[in-house]
């Protein structure tokens, strides 16, 4: 009975499923806000690791987490894909999300980039970093991200608008690090410094750079990557901010992951923690991180080449859960502070 109403799906599931008319989908189901090209090579690995196949549906972050509390207990989903700690936090909150314990997920994810209760683990690192004009920004002229809001930087810095999640997540990082009224001192120094209101995206703000409409702002590491090996000759360079003594404007580069959670009513929970672990070790995470170009969540894995030509750094430690706990505030915040 349960297994036939999983089948009454809309459109785009329904093709997902057309199998099901009788039988349980066999294998793995996954909700991706991760694209095709990301997930096919690695469930084609996986496949070819373990002999189990897994589908997916992929479709924007909200639209999979309404789909996956509308459905409910009736859910085919087995894991929730996504970008974002903010995002999965959501998940997790909406109690759409099972905690794993899990020893090799414990070994292989380092603490501050997973959930202090395992429901979702990040898989994935990307750091969001300052990128600038080497031309007219001597490196020596950048230091944090709290500098980038004094008055040196006027009519300088380009952003991202402050409805994207990675910008709420940075800022909810500035509100752990500093408390909510130095963090609104820094995101009005930034704001008043603004060369040109903010832009739809990281891309936009690496186009400004180049153009000469300003000197620098902030972009996740694989934006700069992939504009990096479509234009060779890019005249931009990734600055590693917060690089100090410990403690502080010494914390680190700002990172986030993206990751994964099993589905609280997962019809295949102990292949899906057993997917999570395998996407963990090493095949795996080489892959997952190299096809966006990000950083292994696990540390034992090497960033792809082209990753690590970018040099070392060291991440803020703090868990990257509490961008979803002060995600709110941090909305506020930016609002306050007149951050479109
Ligand atoms: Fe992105």
């Amino acid at each position: 009975m349960r297994f036939a109403r999983r089948c009454l799906l809309p459109l785009a599931a329904a093709a997902l499923f057309a199998a099901c008319e009788s039988q349980p989908p066999a294998g793995l189901v996954i909700y991706s806000a991760r694209n095709e090209q990301l997930l096919q090579p690695i469930l084609d690995r996986y496949a070819q690791e373990t002999g189990r196949q897994a589908r997916f549906l992929t479709d924007k972050e909200a639209a999979l987490v309404e789909r996956l509390a509308a459905e409910g207990a009736s859910s085919p989903a087995d894991l929730l894909i996504t970008v974002d700690a903010g995002n999965l936090w959501q998940a997790a909150e909406r109690g759409l999300l099972q905690p794993v314990e899990s020893a090799v997920l414990a070994r292989n994810i380092p603490a501050h980039l997973r959930d202090p209760q395992n429901r979702w683990f990040g898989l994935s690192v990307r750091a969001r970093t300052v990128v600038y004009a080497p031309a007219r920004v001597p490196p020596a002229g950048l230091s944090t991200y709290e500098a980038l809001a004094e008055p040196a930087w006027k009519g300088r810095l380009c952003l991202r608008t402050s409805k994207k999640v990675y910008n709420q997540s940075l800022v909810a990082m500035l509100i752990a690090a500093h408390g909510e009224a130095r963090a609104e001192a820094i995101v009005r120094g930034w704001v008043a410094n603004l060369a040109v209101p903010p832009f739809a995206n990281d891309n936009e703000v690496m186009e400004a750079i180049v153009a000469g409409r300003c000197d620098a702002g902030l972009v996740n590491t694989y934006y700069y990557g992939r504009l990096k090996r479509e234009k060779p000759d890019l005249p931009l360079a990734l600055f590693w901010p917060n690089q100090g003594a410990a403690g502080g404007d010494g914390r680190g580069v700002h990172v986030n992951v993206s990751g994964a959670g099993v589905t609280r009513h997962a019809p295949h929970a102990a292949e899906a923690r057993h997917f999570l672990e395998w996407l963990s070790g090493d095949a795996a995470q080489g892959l997952f991180a190299s096809l966006n170009l990000e950083y292994p969540a696990n540390p034992a894995v090497a960033p792809d080449p082209a990753v690590a030509a970018w040099g070392s750094f060291r991440q803020d430690l703090i868990n990257v859960s509490k961008a979803g706990s002060l995600q709110a505030d941090a909305v506020r915040l930016m609002d306050r502070a007149g951050y479109q």
